[in-house]
């Protein structure tokens, strides 16, 4: 089964409101969200795809690196390989575009990598879950993402939150810092049972983050999510020393490496499973099965994907058996995207679809509406 096309759609979906984290915009609800969608083919008739979000205020990867990435060097060495040998497809990939101190545009990757398995189960008629070799898939919960510097506006979203079922909240801070208590305690006095995550998006240094982490202790906080820069591992590793409170990587994790490297300097308790910066399915399963393996509590996160890639991700974190509630906010800020039948996504909860991969049919038309 070659490889006989690689479509690339550069699109920006609407979304129904901004999204900021403490280094900035990452969403305009006026200029629409970046996601570049992919559809690989193969020589039988088969295709599957993939999506990419990237955000140039989260990692270094935009809109228009992708697209010339998937463009001009992925598509070229892609067509006329074997579809299922995702093995020597990412080798491929990893030689093209090579990794720095980072693993080289892997969000671009990802988009390809999710378009195969997408590919292959369809072409096998299998399901992701029955790829993996896992347990049929069924729901997983989503947490609700509070992303404000405002006390009243956050707990006014706690308060949402609690009361339309979800199980956790995942709550941005960094953005004001003088409003970060402030914001954490109206958080708590609103929903004071739900599972209570906090992520700095590497806000602080290490002074900072141990006096945070104390009042947190005593607010309730469950998890302290990228607190410090992303290559200070070390940093992190000395404020779990300093903190009862568990500590958990985003952006200091993007390879299986990574999380052995972090697993042998002591620098966290769990990691974020994220398909994208990761390099796709492939990627993250690795990651997460060896978090996993080591006795973390996984974590799952996205960065805003719109419907494919939420339930690409959720297939993955149901396969790992991620408990907590996950950070796939897509929903909360897009107003519409392609996917016109798929998981069913009724606030906190996502019913996977049972088909063929990812089991998402993508609407040409809103394509085409949403091409840039
Ligand atoms: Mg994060």
């Amino acid at each position: 089964m070659r490889i006989t096309d690689v479509e690339l759609f550069p699109l920006k979906l609407p979304m129904k409101q901004h999204f900021t984290i403490s280094n900035g915009r990452v969403g305009d609800a006026s200029g629409g969200a970046p996601h570049v969608y992919v559809r690989i083919t193969a020589d039988n008739g088969a295709f599957g795809w993939g999506e990419a979000r990237p955000s140039h205020r989260w990692s270094y990867e935009t809109l228009e690196t992708v697209s010339s990435t998937i463009k001009d060097y992925l598509r070229p060495l892609l067509l006329g390989m074997e579809a299922t040998d995702l093995r020597s497809i990412h080798a491929a990939m990893n030689r093209e575009i090579r990794a720095g101190l980072g693993s080289g545009q892997p969000i671009a990757k990802a988009a390809i990598d999710t378009a195969l398995h997408d590919l292959i189960g369809n072409a096998f008629g299998m399901p992701l879950a029955q790829m993996w070799h896992g347990s049929p898939a069924a729901g997983i919960k989503l947490s609700y993402l509070i992303s404000t510097a405002s006390p009243e506006e956050a707990a006014a979203k706690a308060a949402y939150a609690r009361e339309n079922g979800y199980e956790g909240v995942d709550v941005k801070i960094g953005l004001d810092p003088q409003q970060d208590i402030a914001i954490l305690e109206a958080v708590k006095a609103a929903a004071p049972d739900l599972f209570f995550r906090v992520d700095a998006n590497q806000a602080y240094n290490l002074p900072q983050a141990v006096a945070l982490a104390k009042q947190m202790e005593r607010i309730g906080v469950d998890v302290f999510e990228q607190p410090l820069p992303a290559n200070n591992l070390h940093g992190h590793a000395e404020l779990r020393k300093k903190t009862t409170i568990p500590i958990a990587l985003d952006e200091s994790i993007w390879t299986p490496g990574d999380v052995m490297q972090a697993i042998r300097l002591e620098a966290c308790d769990t990691i974020v499973v994220k398909l994208t910066k990761m390099g796709g399915l492939s990627g993250a399963k690795l990651c997460g099965e060896i978090a996993r393996e080591a006795g973390f509590e996984l974590l799952g996160g996205g960065l805003t994907e719109s419907t494919l890639g939420l339930t690409a991700s959720a297939h993955l974190f149901r396969y790992l058996g991620i408990k907590r509630p996950v950070d796939l906010n897509g929903p909360i800020f897009l107003a519409d995207d392609p996917v016109e039948a798929g998981p069913v996504i009724t606030e906190g909860d996502v019913e996977l679809p049972q088909g063929a991969g990812i089991g998402c049919t993508i609407s040409m038309d809103k394509i085409e509406k949403f091409r840039v």
